[in-house]
């Protein structure tokens, strides 16, 4: 890491993530005066934790979590089940913990609609509840059309895998079937769009599982992009592991993908010739998730605008929004950054609902990336208000080095799967 070192990083880490630093020892302590209904939709990576910290932090707080599953499949990790590292129970976390050991009453149902002026949210199956504060953290939805012919029912021949679940183990069933010398096409999207490194991870995880099981297949990379998250490391790894099975099509050269053609499993990009492939994971363009545009809190953009102070949208006065959905920018859309925005959101509320002033947020983000099950490379940064929003602490965090020995990568390989086990127990233990 530049100018830390890996031990002060995660100690910085440790001290940041704790609610007693963001949230600060005065609101600890008189927080928990706090009364009201607390309305929190969606228990992924920025709902849940924001529902458990507000539960520690003000107790006297009825809290109640709406998500429609009744179980979360973490996106991150799920390119190591596509490269057969894990099965998908490994990512696969419930909701007894926020419930019996925290006080979060969780409802599993689907929000339809909110009305900011009544201050109530309408369920799939018939219920309203009112609240007194809403967060809303839905992740994404796909923006579906927006590369011609890719709907719904073209993401069960071509899926796009960038929510998991079943379409995870779609994709992984479609790399078990096709053949040896078979050609796989990734297409990544535009920034900005959920996890800038994934679609690279993905590409990596995929070639370790190819070149054990069927060594003579490819992997193109059609981006819509010109660079990418982490990108001469990436370059570097799939040297290293993969020489000659991984390559990469810039939106200069042809890389950005305009329309799909299921039945023939071909592609068309914006300039240059269609390619056909045996495989094809097709990631487009993303927005806020739907209840978000339903409440109009996206105002005329794809993402909701916030204070990033306190993430109460400036469309909605009294409805935050964290996580992927929020523009909060320059924080990346990922679990870490959605969880570390959760943690400041229920210090804001906390404060705003015992009558104290919101303490000076502290926010986080690392992403650890493997590009095989033995070489990991990361990216973390901290972030405090600037003058016109949250902005980057200089010298905090950084990439991996470039020049690292094998030690080095196989290191943060383990500190990866430390990352996922300490996060999501976290969250949801
Ligand atoms: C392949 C891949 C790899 C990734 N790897 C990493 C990684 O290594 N590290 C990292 O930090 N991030 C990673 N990410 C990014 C991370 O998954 C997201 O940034 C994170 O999930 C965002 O959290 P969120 O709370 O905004 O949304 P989510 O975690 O998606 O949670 C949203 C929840 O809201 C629920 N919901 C939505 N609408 C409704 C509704 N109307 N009613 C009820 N419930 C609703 C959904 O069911 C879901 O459970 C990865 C993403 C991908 C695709």
């Amino acid at each position: 890491m530049r100018n830390l070192t890996r031990r002060n990083f995660v100690r910085m880490l440790g001290t940041v993530g704790a609610a007693s630093s963001v949230l600060g020892w005065p609101l600890v302590s008189l927080a928990g005066k706090a009364t009201g209904r607390v309305v929190i939709v969606g228990g992924g990576f920025g709902g849940a934790s924001c529902a458990k910290y507000l539960s520690r932090l003000a107790p006297g707080l009825e809290i109640t979590l709406v998500e429609r599953d009744s179980k979360f499949i973490t996106c991150p990790f799920s390119n190591a089940v596509l490269g057969g590292l894990y099965d998908i129970d490994f990512i696969t976390h419930g909701y007894d913990a926020l419930q019996k050991a925290h006080g979060v009453k969780v409802v599993h149902d689907s929000a339809t609609a909110i009305d900011p002026g009544a201050k109530t949210i309408s369920l799939a199956g018939g219920s309203t509840l009112p609240y007194d504060r809403l967060v809303v953290s839905p992740g994404i939805d796909i923006q579906w059309g927006a590369i011609d012919g890719y709907d719904q029912a073209a993401s069960k021949v071509m899926p796009h895998a960038w929510k998991a679940g079943s379409q995870t183990l779609l994709l992984r069933k479609q790399l078990e079937d096709m053949p040896d010398g078979g050609v796989v096409i990734i297409a990544a999207p535009r920034n900005p769009f959920r996890c800038p490194p994934g679609p690279y991870e993905r590409a990596s995880l995929i070639a370790h599982y190819l070149k054990q099981a069927k060594p003579r297949s490819k992997i193109l990379i059609y981006d819509a992009k010109d660079k990418f998250s982490k990108q001469p490391l990436f370059e570097q790894g799939w040297q290293a592991l993969y020489p000659g099975m991984i390559e990469w099509i810039s939106e200069s050269e042809g890389g950005a993908i305009e329309s799909v053609d299921i039945a023939n499993m071909t592609v068309h990009p914006t300039f240059g010739d269609p390619q056909k492939a045996d495989v094809v994971n097709l990631i487009p363009p993303q927005k806020a998730g739907a209840i978000a545009h339903a409440a109009g809190l996206n105002g005329d953009g794809a993402w909701c605008p916030v204070n990033q102070r306190t993430f109460e949208s400036t469309v909605h006065p009294g409805i935050h929004v964290i996580g992927d959905a929020a523009v909060a920018n320059p924080m990346p859309k990922s679990g870490f950054a959605a969880s570390s925005q959760g943690k400041v959101c229920a210090a804001a509320i906390a404060a705003d609902l015992s009558g104290q002033d919101m303490p000076e947020p502290s926010y986080v983000n690392t992403c650890y990336s493997l590009v095989g099950p033995d070489y990991g490379i990361s990216v973390a940064m901290v972030y405090r208000m600037g003058e016109s929003g949250i902005a980057a602490v200089q010298g905090a965090g950084g990439v991996s080095p470039k020049d690292a020995d094998h030690a080095f990568r196989k290191a943060e390989a383990r500190y990866s799967v430390g990352w996922y086990q300490s996060i999501t127990s976290d969250i949801w233990a």
